[in-house]
């Protein structure tokens, strides 16, 4: 196996973050020597914090300039770093920053770039890429000839490397110093996102169109549907995600969920989030809704048609009922 560089940026406390920690076990797993490169306005910590997971060498451009995430400052130090490394296969977390500025970093090196990788695996002695075209819904395995090849890996693919802390010998990588116009003044989060969506959560919890419609009495529910929700999302610690049908009407102001928003919104042209179970309730399942549940393991749902689209092979379980029936009666087993 030829030699790996894991390139990785420090978080805004100075380590590593989970999905650096990811990369780090599948860039491991691949075998081949190692060596880690590290971006950072400090790096020594981040260096201690992986001081047991065999690199054979670290390498760190260090500086202010690395402190905000920017195209110009963060391609000058991945490129610099990747010379210096002078390795053939550069694997490295697919997080904005490195989404935004390897592919470019790529091409200044005459190299190659593979973005949404989801695997990786060694094949008679070369690396072998997995990832996913056309919404999830074709999967490929990859190869390639072209050196240096830069790897973006998907989070929530490998188990985060945890092993030893240390204190580990950095080389220092001298970085010229981009002219940049960029300034980071400051950040803007979304409330629903740090509300609602938590990638980390056992459970997806999926509200559709089904809760604002009109209902056996002939009326709609839509305060009771959002109490149900946040109640359950409250006690289950459940991520939200939403139907296209329901993150469009809450975004034209209609009064239907107020934490619901278009980051919400799984499918095809939403989100594709990994987690271990998910209910989906008033949805549909459309296919391009459900291409969006490729990675949910256990997958149930509740609709009062029994000929939905889950109930096509697309759930583990359907419960043909009613949802504001069943999340009253959960929540009350929860406690909520
Ligand atoms: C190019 C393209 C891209 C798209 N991308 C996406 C995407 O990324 N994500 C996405 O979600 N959609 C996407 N869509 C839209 C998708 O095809 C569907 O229109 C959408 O998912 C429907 O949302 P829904 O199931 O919530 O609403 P509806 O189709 O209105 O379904 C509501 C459901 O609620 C049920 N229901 C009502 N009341 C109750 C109750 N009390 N208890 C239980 N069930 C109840 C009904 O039986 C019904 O099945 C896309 C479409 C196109 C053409």
């Amino acid at each position: 196996m030829e030699t790996i560089l894991l390139l990785a940026h420090t978080e805004a406390g100075g380590g590593l973050g989970k999905p650096a920690l990811e990369a780090l076990s599948a860039a491991r797993e691949l075998g081949g020597e190692l060596i880690v490169g590290l971006v950072g306005v400090e790096t020594q910590a981040a260096a201690n914090q992986i001081a047991g997971c065999g690199a054979a060498r670290i390498l760190a451009a260090t500086g202010d300039a690395f402190s905000q995430p920017r195209y110009a400052t963060d391609a000058a130090a991945a490129e610099a770093v990747c010379r210096a490394a002078g390795a053939g296969i550069v694997i490295a977390p697919a997080t904005s920053r490195w989404a935004r500025a390897l592919p470019g970093v790529a091409w200044r090196l005459g190299g190659r770039v593979d973005t949404h990788a989801t695997g990786l695996a060694a094949k008679d002695g070369a690396p072998v890429v997995t990832r996913w075209f056309y919404r999830q819904r074709m999967e490929a395995a990859l190869t390639r000839t072209g050196r240096p090849w830069v790897i973006l890996l998907d989070g929530g693919c490998f188990p985060a490397w945890s092993g030893p802390e240390g204190t580990a010998g950095v080389e220092p990588v001298a970085v010229e110093a981009p002219s940049s116009r960029t300034v980071v003044t400051g950040v803007q989060a979304p409330q629903a996102g740090e509300e609602t969506i938590r990638p980390e959560a056992k459970l997806l919890f999926v509200a559709g169109a089904g809760w604002t419609k009109k209902q056996a009495d002939g009326a709609t529910h839509a305060a009771e549907a959002e109490r149900l929700i946040l109640g359950f999302l409250r006690k289950a610690e459940a991520s939200l995600g939403g139907s296209k049908s329901l993150v469009d009407a809450s975004g034209e102001g209609e009064a239907v969920l107020r934490c619901m928003t278009h980051l919400n919104q799984i499918g095809q042209t939403g989100s594709t989030p990994r987690h271990p179970k998910g209910l989906s309730t008033c949805c549909h399942g459309e296919e391009p809704h459900v291409v969006g549940w490729r990675f949910v393991n256990q997958r149930r749902a509740i609709n009062l048609d029994a000929n939905c689209g889950w109930a096509r092979g697309k759930a583990d379980v359907l419960y043909v009922a009613d949802a504001f029936e069943v999340m009253r009666q959960l929540n009350r087993l929860l406690g909520a």
